[in-house]
């Protein structure tokens, strides 16, 4: 039954609003679910409330999103008034950096997963994967179609280090490389790149101390044998069967007492030796003399999460003078700064080496008491085949929402002390697009009371906008729509749920419900369970489509 047949004079009004929100198929299909929650939501008392039901569309379906409905679905205010919440990723797959940045060995930090999931079942919540907002559907028209957005979208970009020959082959970001080995689409073809750099030298250089670079240097010092019963992706495990490193240096631009890595990573980096057979094991250097250059700025003895590290550094350097039978090392190095990366002479399109510098650490010149390296001229070149920079990720862009370049943020009221994104009434922000790439996955529970509290807040003192929006609803539920729906329902027709149909059945974008992605859950477990891991993740974005759709091979 098409829509001309069933309400013509629904369609038409419909027709109008999508013509309105220019024609985009993504965007078609998220005002189905507006037009259908509202109609739903319409059925159901409003408690004495007479403001129509919130709908909620959250960008980003990462720790930042799910938290941020978790807490809005909790808020008092809007659960007696009524609200649905449309999550949007531009993958099929739910769960961001707990899918694709979280390292494989620590399925712990997955669990997340389980309360996102119960989140995801809540029948006020509905997933729409595979959209991307800035292409199939722009934050403007988010903003017309919905009472109030959450932009959760993280930090998809990197920092760069600005220096000669980061482009050469073997040069890559750390996300790259964390995306690759846990199956994200965007690096599925990574592997023959990675492979060839590994091939070419037995040692890798990560810059950088914080946890990325140390996930980064565990995974690579681990190798395919202790990391093949993880959810880690089989293009990685074959990468790393056929090559890894022999030596894996971590340099620090600063001094230990100022690396941004935390005890249990470190701990954990120290301890490798311990799941691999001896023959095997992983030894962690640290040199003394670097310690000693370090101690120009040592942490305040309050700081007792800096001290344990500096102690257990200190262990660490005096276990590296008399090192254990080690087929692996992983060197922590500090006050080197990258200078340049220096070409392969048997093949100068490729890294072959980088030239650090010496740093001495300095007060930085902004009062703040912060130390800062500072080059000393003295160079050391480090002979290496993959260089893997992970100095931090950036937030990027989003359409035309405001952003704060010297913060790397969608900029917030109050320098993003605030949730609310500046000049965008109805707006908010969670997670990294607020406050920039730091914090734990954790962090982002309070972060998402944060935005979840402002947006609550704002609803109930009647500061949301969606104005214009709220009368395409009432003219389409008032005017054409209840008669219509009254006319279907006494001819026996179906009602809403047929005009339902004809708006998702009109969509060419191949948007990816709960149940959908339910599928692509199903098959990646039963794949694992047949290589005795958790999930052996699908990698592209073709397959998980056709599983979506309930055609894959599974
Ligand atoms: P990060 O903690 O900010 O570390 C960035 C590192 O890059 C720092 O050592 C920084 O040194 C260095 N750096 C920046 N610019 C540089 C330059 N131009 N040259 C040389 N070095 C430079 O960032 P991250 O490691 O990407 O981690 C992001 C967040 O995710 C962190 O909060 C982290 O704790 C979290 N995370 C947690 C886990 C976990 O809990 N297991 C795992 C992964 C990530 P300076 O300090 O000198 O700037």
């Amino acid at each position: 039954m098409t829509f001309t047949k069933t309400s013509p004079k629904s369609l038409a009004v419909l027709r109008r609003h999508s013509q309105k929100l220019q024609g985009s198929t993504a965007v078609r299909g998220l005002a189905n679910r507006t037009l259908s929650a509202c109609a739903a939501a319409s059925d159901s008392p409003t408690s004495g409330n007479d403001k129509p039901p919130l709908r909620v569309c959250v960008v980003g379906s990462g720790p930042a999103g799910f938290y941020t409905t978790k807490y809005l679905l909790k808020e008092q205010g809007l659960s007696d008034r009524g609200i649905t919440i449309d999550i949007v990723d531009r993958l099929p797959t739910p769960y961001g950096l707990v899918r694709s940045g979280v390292a494989p060995d620590h399925p712990e930090v997955k669990a997340a997963q389980n309360d996102f999931e119960q989140v995801a079942s809540d029948p006020r919540v509905s997933f729409f994967g595979n959209v991307t907002v800035g292409s199939d559907v722009s934050v403007a028209q988010l903003r017309e179609l919905y009472h109030a957005v959450v932009i959760a979208h993280g930090a998809g970009g990197d920092r760069s280090l600005g220096v000669p020959g980061e482009d050469l082959d073997g040069v890559l970001t750390a996300r790259a490389f964390v995306n690759w080995y846990n199956g994200h689409p965007d690096c599925a073809d990574l592997g023959p790149r990675i492979a060839a750099a590994l091939r070419h030298s037995d040692t890798a250089v990560v810059i950088g101390v914080g946890n990325v670079a140390l996930d980064c240097a565990r995974i690579l010092a681990k190798g395919a044998d202790a990391l093949r019963s993880t959810d880690i992706a089989a293009h990685a495990l074959e990468a790393l069967s056929a090559a890894a490193p022999k030596r894996i240096v971590v340099a620090g631009r600063r001094g230990a007492a100022q690396a941004s890595f935390t005890i249990k990573e470190l701990r954990e980096l120290t301890r490798i030796e311990l799941s691999l057979s001896a023959a095997q094991g992983v030894a962690c250097a640290v040199r003394e003399d670097e310690l000693r250059l370090s101690d120009a700025a040592p942490p305040p003895p309050q700081d007792r999460a800096k001290q344990r590290i500096m102690a257990l550094l200190g262990a660490v350097a005096e276990a590296s003078k008399v090192p254990p039978p080690h087929s692996r090392e992983v060197q922590l190095r500090f006050l080197l700064s990258p200078r340049r990366m220096v070409p392969s002479p048997a093949d100068p399109a490729r890294v072959g080496a980088i030239e650090m510098e010496r740093t001495a650490l300095v007060a930085a010149d902004d009062g703040s008491g912060a130390v800062r390296a500072k080059g000393t001229g003295v160079t050391e070149t480090i002979d290496c085949g993959l260089v893997l920079t992970s100095i931090g990720y950036r937030t990027l862009p989003l359409d035309d929402l405001p952003y704060d370049a010297r913060r790397a943020t969608v900029a917030c009221a109050g320098g993003g002390a605030s949730p609310r994104v500046e000049n965008a009434p109805g707006t908010y922000c969670a997670g990294w697009a607020r406050r920039g790439p730091s914090g734990i996955i954790g962090t982002n529970i309070l972060d998402a009371k944060f935005a979840a509290a402002a947006l609550a807040e704002d609803a109930a003192s009647g500061a949301l906008p969606g104005a214009a929006e709220a009368r395409w609803v009432i003219s389409v539920r008032s005017a054409a729509a209840l008669a219509e729906d009254a006319a279907l329902g006494a001819a026996g027709g179906g009602g809403r749920a047929v005009r339902t149909q004809a708006l998702l059945s009109d969509s060419a974008v191949a948007v990816v419900d709960w149940t959908g992605y339910q599928r692509i859950d199903a098959a990646e477990r039963a794949r694992g369970a047949a290589a005795s891991k958790p999930r052996e993740k699908v990698v592209r974005v073709a397959e998980m489509l056709s599983l979506a759709r309930g055609s894959g091979a599974d």
